[in-house]
């Protein structure tokens, strides 16, 4: 028997659940679902991977009504995200036949503008282009009856918090507010102060932040060999979807240019690349053409690509929030994962720094000698 059947949800999206292969609620599903069909506000906060989107999207559909006319909006940092929470809206909205638009910068406007006609039930977008479409007077908002900020700590530190509270005043008062978030920092807590009405607040496994499925390792390696024991890493480690964080667009470039060179299948993906490139990449990701995708943290928030084996912290994440997000995109829906950290003599102190923070232990390994890795 299908677990999520002990909700009031209706065939429709029952059917839905069952053609997704979901078979259980997950616990912060299991903990906000009854809540937001029971009217509340609602603040969720939990790990990534952790299943926020049908948390928030299976209730949501499930209420929204057939009528033609915008009664959702999901705010989320990036485009990616927002292509990815709609994929998943409308595969839970496939039997309700529910109309539901990613908008996001970088694609012609001209195009949504279009689409916003055809009678869409639900919006997915980033602040920027939401608020670019209210002003022009492309979209309304006044028959808003949820509005959920998905991942609120990344869209926060892209520094939305502006548009976001402008966002928000065109959306009626009488509206359910939902925030979900993997952190909980001061700044979200004054939003949802400002915005929601006696918010339920639910947190899952708030202790350790990181997920048991993951393995947690690090090397010490020497700037000037950095990049040839990163080869000598990913050679001896069974990588079978890799993503390499990077701190800057430029190091992205760089390193993707230097693995092409040495013959490993990878690309690279960060802001400064126009959204067709972007989304190529991202495809050739998860049909597995590329093993190996290059990312700046910005780029590769939220991304759910089940099969990543591997994140791979080529260089170390500048602040703790940043590892979780980091590692976070692999060991998704308890498969397996590895996180690995190259660390060089200086950062020693920024490891020790994030083990702390995470309440989890990083361990320490050598690097693979040839023998190791030709065997
Ligand atoms: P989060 O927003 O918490 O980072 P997502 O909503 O992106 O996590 O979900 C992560 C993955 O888990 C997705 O591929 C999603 O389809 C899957 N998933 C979500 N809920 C369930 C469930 N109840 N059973 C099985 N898989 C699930
Ligand atoms: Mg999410």
């Amino acid at each position: 028997m299908n677990l999520f059947s002990n909700y009031k949800l209706s065939k429709e999206i029952l059917m839905a659940i069952d053609k997704m292969g979901f078979e259980e609620p997950s616990p912060i599903q299991k903990a906000s679902i009854p809540f937001i069909l029971g009217k509340r506000d609602l603040i969720g906060q939990a790990q990534t991977g952790t299943g926020k989107t049908a948390a928030f999207g299976i209730p949501m559909i499930e209420m929204i009504s057939k009528k033609p006319i915008i009664q959702g909006l999901v705010l989320t940092p990036t485009r990616e995200l927002a292509i990815q929470v709609s994929e998943e809206l409308r595969k839970i909205a496939a039997f309700k036949r529910l109309k539901i638009l990613p908008i996001y910068g970088g694609q012609p406007i001209g195009r949504q503008i279009k689409a916003l006609k055809m009678g869409i039930h639900i919006i997915i977008g980033t602040p920027g282009r939401v608020l670019d479409h209210l002003r022009r007077n492309t979209i309304h908002f006044k028959d808003i009856k949820y509005l959920v900020l998905d991942e609120a700590d990344e869209m926060l530190d892209m520094g939305f918090i502006d548009d976001i509270k402008e966002i928000i005043s065109k959306t009626p008062n009488d509206r359910q507010t939902l925030l979900f978030s993997a952190t909980m920092p001061r700044e979200i807590q004054k939003l949802a102060k400002q915005y929601l009405k006696k918010p339920k607040y639910i947190a899952i496994n708030s202790g350790d932040l990181t997920k048991p499925s993951i393995e947690q390792i690090y090397y010490k390696v020497l700037d000037k060999y950095k990049l040839d024991s990163l080869c000598r890493i990913i050679d001896s480690h069974k990588v079978s979807l890799g993503i390499i964080f990077c701190r800057t667009k430029k190091s992205v470039n760089e390193l993707t240019e230097a693995l092409q060179a040495r013959g490993y299948m990878a690309d690279g993906i960060h802001g400064d690349l126009s959204q067709y490139q972007r989304n190529k990449v991202m495809r050739a990701f998860k049909e597995k053409s590329i093993e190996y995708l290059i990312a700046t943290d910005v780029a590769a928030r939220g991304i759910d690509i089940g099969d990543v084996s591997h994140v791979i912290n080529y260089d170390i994440p500048q602040d703790p929030e940043s590892y979780v997000h980091r590692i976070g995109r692999t060991g998704r829906a308890d498969k397996k994962g590895v996180a690995i950290t190259l660390v060089t003599p200086r950062e020693i102190k920024q490891l020790r720094t994030i083990e702390k923070e995470i309440g989890s232990k990083i361990t320490p390994n050598s690097l693979p000698t040839m023998e190791e890795i030709i065997n």
